[in-house]
């Protein structure tokens, strides 16, 4: 079996073939960051960590940037709206978004490359356009010649010569041709700004893109990806930029999540129908909204709903459930340190073995093709069904050997879509260090009963204790 993954260039489903055998090199674009995000950007920050997580779990390394766009009209407007600086608006709202995805449970790219940090790589970049005849200055700025790119449009599935009837044409007397687009804007006066060998000013968008993901991951990336609203123009001018300058191909497969809709309406500005993900997660389990943005394809538009929330927060609880119920029913079993226990345990049941490889067997396939998430899940819970049917009917004569098993083979498809956080039914440390002082206080007034009350509390959340000539540590089984 091999990865196949949908490329929107080719329209064909192709397999996963990176330019080194073991490591994926993966472009995603991020946020402007001048706002909350809302679900419209969770999307692909999700869909994106479960490639990244699949690729990693399947042996690969992934080298996964992320940019985050830090200058722009919208950053200067919001800084004048705040009464900030551009870079206060950008960390403020860098902060923000780490804050939401943290919470949704999404791993950090490897790099979060930021447009105002790199002014000299996309300087060169542009330079380097203007030099081979690509681009052109005018009045300050510079704008690409999209004329000299036949293959201009070839992403999108759109000519050219189609395209000019679709392009609004600004009255711009600096661009040569409608179809040109800006790699360098001059500064207004007054306007955050860097020096360039044409004045002062600051990128256009795509240029950024082109120019952070050739400085991280070099010429071709295996896996370029982004939402679908992205493709027209943003993606189709980073190939244009990148393939004239390098000439050879920006990506080998590109990706794109569909759009998401509210109550079958599309989100935006004007509606004023976006939702916050700050606001989401106060409302419903992180976990509830990873489950919702994974239980549709996602090539496929999904709709948002009130209802639809409620039946992912349904699910997500039966399969959290049947996890605890796993965790459970080794406790009862008197099972202090699951790593004690995988050494002192024999062979799990053959019979359970089959089950279990073919539950594992039947996500791999989903997975591999083209990350199907919505029929992986339902693997998932043919796990969650065999698991319950196995703590109930074995009662008390549950074998630890066989609750590890299905507690690895939960943990083998949860790590990758994550739709149930590890610390979920799990203290925290500060509890953990408040029912230690409990204790310890119960013990100094010679409450014995109390004391060991908290420490088997304690036990069946999975913490060991250690009494210590320094005191009491702890550690989770
Ligand atoms: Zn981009």
């Amino acid at each position: 079996m091999t990865l196949h993954i949908y490329d929107t260039l080719s329209r064909t489903k192709k397999p996963l073939q990176p330019e080194h055998p073991d490591k994926v090199n993966m472009y995603v674009c991020g946020p402007t960051v001048y706002g909350y995000i809302h679900i419209g950007n969770a999307r692909p920050a999700i869909v994106f960590d479960v490639v990244r997580r699949y690729l990693e779990t399947t042996g690969y390394e992934v080298q996964y940037v992320m940019n985050f766009t830090d200058v722009d009209d919208k950053l200067i407007n919001k800084a004048n709206e705040m009464n900030l600086t551009v870079p206060e608006v950008a960390n403020r709202f860098i902060e923000a978004y780490y804050e939401d995805t943290d919470a949704l449970g999404i791993q950090r790219a490897t790099i979060n490359p930021r447009v105002t940090e790199h002014m000299d790589q996309i300087i060169a970049f542009i330079s380097g356009l203007v030099d081979k005849g690509f681009a052109y200055e005018s009045g300050g700025d510079v704008y690409f010649h999209t004329k000299k790119f036949p293959d201009y449009g070839k992403l999108s599935h759109q000519n050219l010569d189609e395209l000019q009837f679709g392009i609004r044409i600004e009255v711009d007397a600096r661009k040569e041709s409608a179809e040109d687009f800006v790699l360098w804007k001059a500064a207004k006066p007054g306007e955050i700004a860097w020096p360039s060998p044409w004045g002062e000013g600051r990128p256009g968008w795509h240029i950024e893109c082109s120019a952070m993901a050739h400085q991280y991951l070099g010429d071709t990336i295996d896996i370029h990806g982004g939402g679908q609203d992205l493709q027209f123009p943003h993606h189709e001018c980073e190939v244009a930029q990148s393939e004239c300058m390098t000439g050879k191909p920006l990506a080998n497969i590109w990706m794109h999540n569909g759009y998401i809709n509210i109550n079958n309406e599309k989100m935006s500005k004007s509606l004023n129908n976006g939702i916050l993900v700050k606001d989401l997660r106060t409302t419903y389990n992180p976990a509830a909204i990873r489950y919702f943005m994974l239980s549709t394809h996602y090539r496929n538009p999904l709709n948002f709903t009130n209802e639809a929330m409620q039946q992912a927060v349904n699910s997500q609880e039966r399969l959290a459930n049947a996890f605890g119920n796993v965790k459970h029913a080794l406790q009862a079993a008197g099972v202090q340190s699951v790593d004690e226990a995988r050494e002192a345990s024999g062979e799990p049941n053959a019979e359970l073995q089959a089950k279990m490889a073919g539950i594992l067997e039947a996500f791999d396939a989903k997975m591999q093709d083209d990350f199907n998430t919505a029929d992986a899940i339902t693997a998932m819970f043919e796990w969650a069904s065999e698991a319950n049917v196995y703590v109930q009917q074995k009662g008390e004569q549950v074998e630890a050997a066989d609750l590890l098993l299905i507690m690895d083979t939960f943990e083998a498809m949860n790590g990758v879509l994550g739709l149930v956080a590890d610390q979920e039914d799990e203290l925290l440390d500060e509890e953990i260090d408040q029912l230690i002082q409990e204790r310890t206080d119960a013990r100094k007034a010679k409450n014995w009963a109390r004391a060991d009350e908290v420490r088997d509390l304690l036990t069946a959340k999975g913490i060991v204790l250690e009494d210590t000539p320094q005191g009491v540590r702890w550690k989770r089984a």
